[in-house]
């Protein structure tokens, strides 16, 4: 069959389903591109939903939709349609209510779902959130409008996130953590010290060390959180950010490889010939340390899912893999990026932090000083991409280190050639 008859169908319409779409379309303007989205709302920006619940954004500031070539003649979404099954040796998927349709190439852009953990009981009560898609963002609003106290469950960046949120909508929001500090996934504890000021003078209240054990409620919904340590917290709202799971159901059983997520080569194909995968459910590797990683971002999903989009339309590309924990986001209206290593204690890596002006910056070296292998930088972020590019190319920094240190880095580092004696 020749690329331009094509039929391409795409399980999954959120960032990796939308920029594999336009991909597609760039290299392949004949062929059939139907997207299979179970929500019922056209493709989104999915971390804007919180802005739904402060009521910073409405929901047509979200939409993708009409910012891309997706309503161009041969794309279909169909939105409301769940995929129950892929039959790879018949090329098709079945979708609810039996019917199937065929592929001649198939993205699995499914994302993920929130991790509800089993020992948290009562979690199916009224009130209670796991914030994930935008018809979550809109109940949880219209819940919010009746005012009380919110406890978020984990101290992660969606939850803070939220936690923000509501705080801006004069709700009362206390935040209940496992470990001793927020975000302790993203950054070591001093790192998040900048943050956690912020989210101090916002006035969210933060209790670490303890954990969620039952949550209570009558008929009309959350009452109360009961803790590990004893303590039992009123609220009529309570949100549970726990970390994503994969969103594999639908291919249990089946021959394609999931290892925590759909495991994919460097040009984003799955074991199974004609099925590729990226986004959240994709598990893919980690330049900085060489590990296979499901990331969980917005920008990695993007960039996986147009690197997807060209494979399959028969333009070989190469993925540059995920950073294990990279991410340029705000919280409490302060900024910061976490990338590639960050994580030390215990091991030999170089270190260097900076505070200055109400900014942080760590920078993390390979022990024998050569690279850099993780940054991170709070509220000046200022150059953090060529700092990415670094990390992700594994770059030798020879003479530059001083200037990354100093962070005096700047483009003109990269013309020079090669970059070891650049200076
Ligand atoms: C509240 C919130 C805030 C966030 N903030 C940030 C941020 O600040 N920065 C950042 O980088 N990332 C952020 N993220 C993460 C980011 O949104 C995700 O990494 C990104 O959306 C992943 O894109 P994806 O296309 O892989 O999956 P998704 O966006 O999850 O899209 C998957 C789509 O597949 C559909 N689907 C699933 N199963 C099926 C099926 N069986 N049949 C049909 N359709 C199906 C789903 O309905 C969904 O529409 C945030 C996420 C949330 C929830």
């Amino acid at each position: 069959m020749s690329a331009s008859k094509r039929r391409y169908v795409i399980i999954g319409g959120g960032a990796a389903g939308m920029a594999a779409t336009t991909a597609i379309r760039e290299q392949d303007r004949l062929g059939s591109i139907v997207v299979i989205s179970e929500e019922q709302d056209m493709p989104y920006f999915r971390p804007m939903i919180p802005f739904l619940i402060s009521g910073k954004k409405a929901e047509a500031d979200m939409a993708l939709a009409g910012r891309g070539p997706y309503q161009a003649e041969g794309i279909h979404i169909r939105t409301g349609v769940r995929v129950i099954r892929v039959e790879p040796e018949a090329h098709q998927v079945y979708v609810t209510g039996g019917e199937k349709v065929p592929y001649d190439k198939l993205l699995i852009a499914s994302g993920s779902l929130p991790n509800i953990p089993a020992d948290i009981k009562g979690v199916e009560a009224e009130g209670v959130f796991a914030l994930r898609t935008l018809d979550d963002a809109r109940k949880a609003a219209l819940r919010a409008k009746k005012g009380g106290h919110v406890i978020m469950l984990g101290g992660g960046m969606l939850n803070l996130k939220t936690a923000f949120s509501l705080l801006e909508r004069g709700l009362d929001v206390s935040l209940v953590v496992h470990s001793p500090q927020v975000l302790s996934q993203l950054m070591e504890p001093e790192d998040a010290a900048l943050i956690r000021k912020a989210l101090d003078m916002a006035g969210l209240k933060i209790l670490t060390g303890c954990n969620a054990e039952r949550i209570i409620s009558d008929k009309d919904g959350v009452t109360s959180v009961a803790l590990t340590n004893g303590m039992e917290i009123p609220c009529r709202m309570v949100f549970i950010g726990k970390g994503v799971l994969p969103n594999v159901d639908f291919l249990s059983n089946g021959p394609v490889h999931i290892d925590h997520g759909v495991v994919v080569n460097q040009y984003t194909a799955t074991n199974v010939p004609d099925i590729h995968a990226a986004g959240d459910v994709a598990a893919t590797f980690d330049p900085a340390t060489g590990k296979m990683i499901v990331a969980g971002l917005w920008t990695n999903a993007v960039e996986m899912g147009r690197c997807a989009g060209n494979n399959m339309a028969g333009n070989v590309t190469r993925y540059g893999g995920a950073f294990g924990i990279q991410n340029a986001t705000q919280v409490a209206d302060v900024p910061f990026v976490s990338m590639g290593v960050v994580h030390t204690k215990g091991n030999d890596f170089e270190t260097h932090t900076a505070e200055s002006y109400g900014s942080y910056r760590r920078l993390v070296f390979s022990p024998d000083g050569t690279r850099l292998a993780g940054a991170v930088f709070v509220r000046d972020i200022s150059r953090a991409g060529l700092y990415r590019f670094l990390i992700r190319e594994a770059m030798d920094i020879g003479r530059i280190k001083a200037q990354i240190i100093d962070h005096k880095l700047h483009y003109g580092h990269f013309v020079c050639s090669p970059l070891a004696k650049g200076g």
